[in-house]
């Protein structure tokens, strides 16, 4: 009866339900370096909350130009002091991580100056931005000239950098720390620190500028602990910890986060207007939530990686790597178990389970994608999300989950969809 009981409530095979469990007990070792991680960046938060004398008052909405913000400047002095940096702009009017990173971007570089990326291409969303792809107001088209190295087997591939940095003289060097939609290992801060003193070393004025989505406390530090003068994010993401509706962030060295107020705003405008419109307080709860939040979503990341090896198919990275972002793929090698294992995801999640995803073209990205989003803000992929575009080898790229609890069972239920009768 109790055996019977406790199939019901899952919805999934009792093998596979005591699979998952037998699979816990040999994660007890990553999850404790997990609470580890949260533990330390919940004390860097609460810290930078008592240092700006968090109160009601900065719960205020302004509307209109959004003058004096109250609880506006204490969320970017916060952010600063978070990622130790000389200025911050944190701001609903971002409307994705895409138009933060692009704002930093044509911050930065004028015609004539060169962009050298060092982790092969961008996420596929800036390569319109760059003009990678071909779009009319790109940084291409406005005269500034672009250059690309390619990972060395997941790694810096520093000879051919050096080399780069001193025949083009690069004004900005992007950096990617997570994989994005690429098969690429994600580039953890340890190996950004080496590579950017190196590049520092050649050419001291160079701007390093880190692409920080799906990165913020992950790690102990940020990039900008590690040498990076720019970064930039979205709220939707880790650092709004699931309770953000909207916005994005650049942090960074004041003079370039000056000029990318000014590109967001108006020359002239920069970071004195933006109503906040209510959301200050949802800002301040969701930094205050994040590292805990973040630590969910890595907990689950870290159990499908597990069970999803076990059951055969090829997974990056491992349950006991080390991780820099909160993106797991797995290489399902079949079209028809990606779709079952993305609508199964789709089937445990809390908003729309009854709706099933189909491949679609999706804005800025070049392949059919298939979407499993059931979130309580659209699209957030800080909560269990996953994402695949429909081509060899059949990666999923599965993120996400504001509770272990739910991210488990979802995961659960989404073997249980592709697998369905073979455990
Ligand atoms: C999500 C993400 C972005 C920005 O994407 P948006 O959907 O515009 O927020 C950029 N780079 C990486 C690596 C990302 O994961």
């Amino acid at each position: 009866m109790k055996k019977k009981l406790q199939e019901d409530i899952f919805g999934v095979s009792k093998a596979l339900f005591d699979k998952s469990k037998n699979i816990e007990k040999e994660l007890i070792k990553e999850f404790n370096k997990i609470d580890e991680i949260c533990m330390y960046n919940t004390a860097k938060v609460m810290n930078a909350f008592e240092k700006n004398r968090v109160s009601e008052i900065h719960f205020n909405k302004s509307t209109g130009y959004g003058y004096d913000d109250l609880g506006r400047e204490t969320i970017e002095k916060i952010y600063k002091n978070i990622f130790g940096t000389e200025d911050a702009l944190v701001r609903i009017q971002f409307v994705n991580g895409t138009h933060a990173l692009s704002t930093a971007l044509y911050a930065c570089l004028e015609s004539e100056d060169v962009l050298m990326s060092i982790t092969g291409s961008p996420y596929d969303t800036l390569c319109e931005t760059i003009g990678i792809k071909e779009n009319s107001l790109s940084l291409i088209q406005r005269g500034i000239k672009y250059e690309q190295i390619e990972l060395l087997k997941n790694d810096f591939d520093e000879k051919e950098i050096l080399k780069k940095v001193k025949k083009y003289n690069p004004k900005l060097i992007f950096i990617g720390r997570s994989r994005g939609y690429s098969i690429r290992e994600s580039i953890c801060l340890s190996k950004i620190k080496e590579i950017i003193q190196k590049i520092k070393d050649v050419q001291e004025n160079v701007i390093i500028m880190v692409d920080n989505c799906y990165g913020e406390f992950v790690e102990k530090i940020e990039p900008t602990d590690v040498g990076a003068d720019i970064i930039a994010g979205s709220l939707i993401k880790n650092i709004g910890g699931s309770l953000c509706e909207t916005g994005g962030y650049i942090v960074g060295k004041k003079e370039y986060i000056e000029r990318a107020s000014e590109i967001l705003t108006a020359p002239g405008i920069g970071k004195e207007c933006g109503a906040t419109l209510g959301k200050n307080k949802e800002i301040l709860q969701g930094l205050y939530m994040s590292p805990h939040i973040v630590s969910q979503a890595l907990k689950v990341a870290i159990f499908t990686s597990k069970i999803l090896e076990e059951l055969g198919f090829e997974v990056f990275p491992k349950y006991s790597e080390k991780r820099t972002d909160i993106i797991q793929s797995v290489i399902l090698n079949s079209e028809e178990k990606l779709v079952k294992f993305i609508q199964g995801i789709q089937k445990a999640s809390p908003v729309d389970s009854f709706v099933s995803p189909e491949a679609w073209d999706m804005p800025g990205y070049s392949n059919k994608v298939i979407m499993a989003a059931g979130t309580f803000v659209s699209g957030a992929s800080i909560e269990l999300s996953a994402d695949a575009p429909i081509k060899e080898p059949y990666i999923a790229y599965i993120q996400g989950a504001i509770t272990y609890e739910s991210g488990k069972i979802a995961i659960l239920k989404a073997i249980d969809n592709m697998l369905r009768g073979e455990i």
